[in-house]
């Protein structure tokens, strides 16, 4: 059983970045637009931010408190949208159930939609254009597996969740009919019935859920290859959707929680901005 390691990986691209932003004409700018006091997403943003410092790119923050209306809102990604200092914009998610996600992720530039969520960057995606950027996690899965030469081409990949960021890009970007990618992709959610049987029936089973070790080691074949994006913290611990104990003896590959996803995720946002760095300079 091979370990996918994240870190690794990422170190790896990281590593490019940085030589690349080391002769950019100016550093690279990342906006990060965080609304209310979410730990758990102020914790994202300040690893995002430390990652960003790290490789030379200038990180911008906007802090807006939980009562703030759309429109403030609306205002400060316009604001954004025309600095030209500024590449990259991400409005960490989730936001208070007063603004409505879409309008505000629709606002962004889509050229400066380093998160991938923007629907012109979704649509490119499912259309096969490569023009827009994909979504870092759905992005970071794809070059970890090409890091360990793990090709998804002609394999049954099956995706459990089908979240706009996570599940549905990821499907998207797997099928594509381009010879690193050419997956049968099978999706999976709380609607399916008999679970274990498509799960079961993965080449590569990769689970974005949210449900810690819910994937036991009966719903995975022997030999399969295992990604767990799920990232659930429990008493202060980050606990995946796959119970790894009991899953990585029978698993071909699998990524560890943390240090699998999640450090890949990061790069490949860092990657997105130096991307979006290098177009707006031609
Ligand atoms: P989400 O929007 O809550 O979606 C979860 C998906 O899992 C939904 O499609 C849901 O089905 C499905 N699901 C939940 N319980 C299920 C069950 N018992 N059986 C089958 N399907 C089930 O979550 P998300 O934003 O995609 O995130 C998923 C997980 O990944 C979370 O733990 C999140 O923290 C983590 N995450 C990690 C990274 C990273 O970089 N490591 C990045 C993004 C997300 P329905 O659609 O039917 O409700």
């Amino acid at each position: 059983m091979k370990i996918l390691d994240g870190k690794a990986a990422a170190k790896e691209i990281e590593a490019g970045l940085k030589n690349l932003i080391s002769k950019a004409k100016r550093p690279p700018g990342l906006a990060f637009v965080i609304v209310g006091k979410n730990p758990a997403s102020h914790a994202y943003v300040r690893m995002k931010k430390k990652k960003s410092l790290e490789l030379g790119i200038v990180s911008k923050d906007i802090e807006l408190a939980d009562s703030v209306s759309e429109a403030l809102l609306l205002k400060q990604i316009a604001l954004l949208n025309e600095d030209p200092s500024i590449d990259g914009i991400l409005v960490q998610l989730p936001l208070p159930s007063h603004i409505h996600v879409e309008k505000v992720i629709a606002s962004i530039d889509p050229s400066k939609d380093v998160d991938g969520f923007h629907p012109i960057n979704m649509g490119k995606l499912l259309v096969g254009e490569e023009s827009g950027f994909f979504p870092c996690t759905p992005y970071g899965i794809l070059k970890l597996l090409q890091h360990y030469h793990i090709s998804p081409s002609g394999k049954h990949v099956v995706i459990v969740g089908r979240s706009n960021i996570v599940g549905k890009p990821l499907a998207a970007l797997l099928m594509q009919k381009k010879p690193h990618l050419n997956a049968t992709v099978t999706i999976a959610h709380s609607g399916t019935q008999h679970l274990l049987d498509v799960t079961w029936s993965a080449d590569i089973l990769i689970a974005a859920m949210g449900c810690p070790h819910f994937i036991q080691s009966s719903m995975v074949r022997p030999g399969a290859v295992v990604i767990d994006v799920g990232l659930s913290r429990v008493q202060d611990q980050l606990i995946g959707d796959v119970d790894f104990k009991n899953v990585a003896p029978l698993a071909a590959a699998i990524t560890p929680v943390p240090g699998g996803v999640g450090p890949m995720t990061i790069a490949m946002l860092m990657s997105n901005t130096v991307l979006s760095y290098s177009k707006r300079m031609v």
